[in-house]
């Protein structure tokens, strides 16, 4: 059996592989790897890695990640990790000749100023938003030596690009983690404790959210399907865009919180909005997909933070 290498093993995305990773049991051999098992920030422990696994194929989820405020003031880590987490992967996935890789991106590398919605061709037509410039650039980074690699040696290496992900096994960190995680705890403790539920910023900025299942099993239909495209956004349809208010009202109803909703603007919005089209997803699915609501992902999500924290 051909075994699939999971980097970033038990991170969000990863975890959400492991869960759909059943459907095809007998298939594929997964391994699923933290930073515990190998550090990849060194280039001795990424060979050792692929030295024992020799994968066929190759997930690529591990990074330094966060939400905007960890991106504003840790842009030092967010550039150098991931710079050398990327290169390591990368680098080893060709040396090791890896049959085919999915290496992740994300919709907030995309330049600020751009035209909306924003495709896969706009990804380095301008500076990416100031808050989170540091983890753009090292991100950019992949798809540029993921295409040396296809242009130079015909590497079969795919960059995929989600919109904000969320659900079990999230970084749910009150100051570090994603909107969602974050306000998922702060509502959790707002409830608990009769206080207000807190928001940071204006609650206008706009936002897709995607949810991790869904997301895993659109990473491994591009993993399966013999794709001419070297990056595809992975996202809902641009109509499907939620302000912070509104998920914010989903999660205090989900926890039925009838207290004040507040919104501190002495933070940063970041960026308003980011909006992308799915538009080549969609072109290239040979089934159909139906997205999970975000009301029932939040739900899910909740229910999961509620047993686990
Ligand atoms: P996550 O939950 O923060 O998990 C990060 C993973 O990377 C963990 O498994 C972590 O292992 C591993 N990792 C970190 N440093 C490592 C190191 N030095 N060596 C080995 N492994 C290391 O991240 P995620 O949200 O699943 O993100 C997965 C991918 O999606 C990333 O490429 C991210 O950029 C991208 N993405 C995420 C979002 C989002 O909203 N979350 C949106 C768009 C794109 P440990 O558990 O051992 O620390
Ligand atoms: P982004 O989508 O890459 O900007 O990252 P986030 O997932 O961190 O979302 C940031 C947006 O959510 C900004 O508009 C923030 O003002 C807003 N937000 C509101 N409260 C919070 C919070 O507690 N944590 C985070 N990370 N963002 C919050």
């Amino acid at each position: 059996m051909e075994t699939i290498l999971v980097t970033g093993g038990s991170g969000l995305v990863g975890n959400a592989v492991k869960t759909i990773s059943i459907d095809y049991t007998g298939k594929y051999n997964f391994v699923f790897i933290s930073s515990k098992d190998h550090n990849l920030l060194h280039m001795n422990e990424t060979i050792s890695m692929f030295e024992k696994y020799k994968p066929s194929f190759v997930i690529h989820l591990a990074g330094h990640v966060g939400g905007l405020y960890l991106n504003i003031n840790n842009k030092v880590d967010m550039l150098e990790k991931n710079l050398l987490i990327n290169f390591n992967v990368i680098k080893c996935a060709h040396d090791f000749k890896v049959k085919k890789m999915i290496a992740c991106l994300s919709t907030c590398i995309f330049p600020d100023k751009v035209t909306y919605p924003i495709d896969e061709t706009m990804l380095h037509e301008g500076a990416p938003h100031f808050s989170n410039d540091a983890y753009a650039y090292a991100k950019r980074l992949i798809e540029v030596h993921c295409k040396a690699y296809r242009e130079n040696y015909g590497d079969n290496f795919i960059c995929v690009t989600p919109t904000n992900i969320y659900g079990p096994h999230d970084n749910f960190n009150l100051e570090n983690g994603h909107v969602l995680p974050a306000l998922i705890h702060k509502c959790y403790l707002a409830k608990q404790n009769n206080e207000d539920f807190v928001i940071r910023g204006s609650g206008r900025p706009l936002r897709q959210f995607i949810f991790s299942e869904d997301l895993a099993k659109l990473i491994m239909f591009v993993l399966e399907k013999n794709v001419k495209d070297s990056n595809i956004i992975l996202s809902v349809s641009e109509n499907q865009e939620n302000s912070i208010e509104e998920v914010s009202r989903i999660i205090a109803q989900k926890y039925n919180y009838e207290h004040m909703i507040e919104f501190d603007t002495s933070y940063s919005d970041g960026q308003y909005k980011k909006t992308v089209t799915n538009q080549k997803l969609m072109e290239i699915l040979d089934c159909d997909f139906t997205f999970t609501t975000l009301k029932e992902g939040i739900s899910k999500t909740i229910d999961w933070f509620i047993n686990h924290h």
